[in-house]
């Protein structure tokens, strides 16, 4: 298959070089040239992510050089499960996507563009130098995903101080091939440091650089994998689709469930619920697009105001009336997703992060409504990532995963660093040459 660009602008390419790429070159985001369609009965060969994701990714990556690997890539990258449970009453489902080793759905997306790129990089003679910018999340499965890989360096940019303590100890405790970089500014700043980097052709010269933001191909494509487990799964037992509703920022995740619906898999209705910064859900009200710099939320990973994704949202439905119909929009104030951690801890005994709370308010107020429908809200990270939010509005400790207890159990050290471009280049290429 053939990724083209949304703008229309660039050539054609396969998987592999689009993922090189980042962006295309007319500034567009890479989307797939044609749509491939499955069906339920397509899928009766496996029910497990890995089986599953080697079936659906199949199409979009063949012709390409990593086509022949791709159940090996698969294996490597689901390797932990990501469960559709059911909590309280029916009708209403989970799907925890925070089983990976640093607790957030984004595990799913950078261990799968890991697996792709290590093996793009096996003939390499110089080191590559993998250059992300994180609100909190991306960051750390970026490094976990990255960590030991021969040949290729990883450089961690966050916003000092705006990340929960966990976030920022697991950023910083990767060692090895990671550096964290601790930006005295706001992740708006710490992006447009990686934009300016990535866009400097003296730099370029003298090392290799890319990126592993939001719009990597090789994070959004495997996401659509745990919306076919589910679906499926839910399509066989009650032979209905599955509704979701998403915690949404860069529309990442979000843009992978409507890819998976759009090539045939068992979803109705996507919702998507974002935090105070409510871009999206005015354009989704019927007002222009109107992307501007974030505020800070309880929900820190979503704080964009920007959505690097709608871009891609844009050329699926290119029809505005269609895009504004295809999905239900809502920002969630903060002390809604306060409430509704209190309330889904009273209701059911579980504690929820800030991001999937945003999600499990907006079902209560489908539910007030009078929806019956299926919905499964998709729990993004696990509530231990924010046991400094968590644990006050449940009135309990929060039991940490195994896998985030042995992150916490190791040091951790990130260097500052000024909002301030040349020594950022310094930085790196301190590292070009060591
Ligand atoms: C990144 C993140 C989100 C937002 O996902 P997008 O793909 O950027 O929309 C939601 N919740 C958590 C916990 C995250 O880390």
């Amino acid at each position: 298959m053939n990724f083209v660009s949304t703008r229309g602008g660039a050539p054609a390419v396969g998987f592999s070089t689009a993922v090189a790429a980042g962006l295309a070159p007319d500034g567009g985001l890479y989307v797939p040239g044609t749509l491939p369609q499955f069906d339920a009965v397509a899928f009766r060969g496996g029910s497990s992510l890995h089986a599953i994701g080697t079936q659906l990714l199949a199409p979009f990556l063949e012709g390409d050089p990593l086509a022949g690997a791709l159940a090996d890539i698969c294996i490597e990258a689901f390797n932990f499960s990501t469960p559709l449970v059911t909590i309280g009453a029916d009708e209403t489902w989970v799907l925890e996507l925070f089983h990976g080793p640093t607790a957030a759905f984004k595990d799913v997306g950078a261990q799968f563009l890991a697996a792709c790129i290590r093996r793009m990089r096996v003939d390499a003679v110089h080191p590559l130098t993998v250059l992300v910018a994180t609100s909190g999340d991306t960051g750390a499965a970026v490094a976990a995903a990255f960590c030991g890989a021969p040949g290729i360096n990883v450089v961690i940019l966050h916003p000092q101080g705006r990340v929960s303590a966990r976030q920022q100890h697991q950023l910083g405790c990767f060692g090895n091939n990671v550096t964290s970089l601790a930006v005295a500014g706001s992740f708006d700043e710490c992006q447009a440091l990686v934009k300016q980097a990535l866009g400097d052709q003296s730099l370029q010269l003298r090392m290799e650089l890319t990126s592993a933001n939001s719009i990597s191909l090789g994070r959004l494509l495997p996401q659509m994998v745990y919306y076919a487990q589910a679906s499926l799964a839910h399509y066989r037992q009650h032979a209905q689709p599955l509704n979701f509703i998403i915690p949404t920022g860069n529309l990442g995740n979000a843009m992978a469930a409507a890819l998976a619906r759009a090539v045939g898999l068992p979803i109705g209705r996507l919702a998507l619920a974002s935090n105070a910064n409510a871009v999206l859900a005015e354009y989704f009200a019927g007002a222009r697009y109107r992307p501007r710099p974030s505020i800070a939320t309880l929900a820190n990973a979503m704080d964009v105001a920007a959505p690097s994704n709608f871009e891609r949202l844009r050329w699926l439905y290119p029809d505005e009336r269609e895009l504004r119909a295809a999905f239900d929009v809502r920002a969630i104030q903060d002390q809604q997703i306060r409430a509704a951690i209190g309330s889904a801890h009273a209701r059911y005994g579980v504690a929820f992060c800030p991001h999937t709370a945003t999600a499990l308010h907006l079902l209560d107020q489908f539910r007030e409504q009078g929806d019956r429908r299926p919905w499964a809200v998709v729990a993004t990270a696990h509530p231990a990532k924010f046991e400094n939010i968590v644990e006050a509005l449940v009135g309990a400790p929060v039991a940490v995963p195994p896998a985030l207890a042995e992150l916490l159990a190791r040091p951790a050290a990130s260097e500052a660093i000024a909002v301030d471009y040349p020594s950022l280049r310094q930085r790196l290429l301190r590292m070009a040459c060591a």
